[in-house]
């Protein structure tokens, strides 16, 4: 099994397929994963598999680092698109994520106006009141929301705890269109049971869900590196085109990745 561990806080600038040439801001500790779900595909790998031994960076870490790495871009004369908020797991799980997205818009503005601000999210702490206020800063507030379906969701994204989509959905919806879902089709198994979701009986109610959330954008994609599960597949071109297509009907844009 083949996962990866990113460094913390800062790695890259590496090529991301939705987001273009992108300096990623990691705020999970450096030697381990730390996340509200435990998705089969992830491509960390499994929570149980990557306990971490250090402690999730500073505020103040972050800050110097991404400063540093800024100044050395501006000199190099490379200059990134977007600043992402991703890496080893949730960065909302980081206790100081609201004053930290202020910080990083500020060094944006004073390094690089014109590069976007995007945050990867799983949904699960935007019912904190801070988390959602600083999402709404951010330029690309992208949030993952993979089906309706409880039992699949327990399935393929094991959340900690509770996990109330009813709720999941009222919150998108309370970003007023300031949100771009992102969702995840597959096909396959695991563990001897199917793990498909994009057959009529997922897509129809996510598609339901995603016009009432009013998104400004919707990111569909399928697995691209291994996986720490056995027995997933990719979905097909054809599926995500039409999945796609069926959203853009509604008035939505959409992207798909292969
Ligand atoms: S939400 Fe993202 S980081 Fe967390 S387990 Fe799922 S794929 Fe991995």
């Amino acid at each position: 099994m083949s996962t990866i561990i990113y460094p913390s806080p800062i790695f890259g600038p590496v090529h991301s397929r939705r987001l273009g040439i992108s300096l990623g801001i990691n705020l999970l500790p450096a030697d381990g994963k730390v996340c509200s779900f435990d998705c089969i595909y992830c491509e960390c790998g499994f929570n149980e598999d990557h306990r971490p031994t250090l402690p999730m960076p500073t505020r103040q870490e972050v800050i110097e680092k991404l400063e540093a790495k800024l100044q050395q871009m501006v000199t190099d004369g490379q200059l990134p698109d977007v600043l992402t908020f991703a890496g080893n797991g949730e960065p909302t799980c980081h206790p100081h994520f609201a004053e930290i997205i202020d910080d990083v818009i500020r060094l944006r503005n004073q390094y690089c106006p014109q590069a976007k601000v995007s945050v990867l999210s799983n949904s699960t702490m935007i019912h904190r009141q801070q988390v959602h206020d600083a999402l709404m800063k951010v330029d690309n507030n992208i949030l993952k929301l993979d089906t309706v379906d409880p039992l699949y969701i327990n399935k393929v994204d094991h959340p900690n705890g509770t996990y109330d989509v009813a709720q999941i959905i009222d919150r998108l919806k309370a970003f007023n269109g300031h949100v771009i879902i992102q969702t995840m089709f597959m096909r396959g198994q695991c563990q001897g049971e199917s793990v498909d979701n994009t057959g009529e009986e997922y897509v129809a109610p996510w598609l339901e869900a995603v016009k009432a959330i009013k998104p400004q954008q919707v990111m569909i994609y399928t697995i691209d590196r291994e996986t720490p599960a056995q027995g997933l597949e990719k979905a097909t071109h054809e599926q995500l085109d039409t999945i796609r297509d069926r959203v853009i009907a509604t008035g939505i844009p959409c992207t798909a990745s292969y």
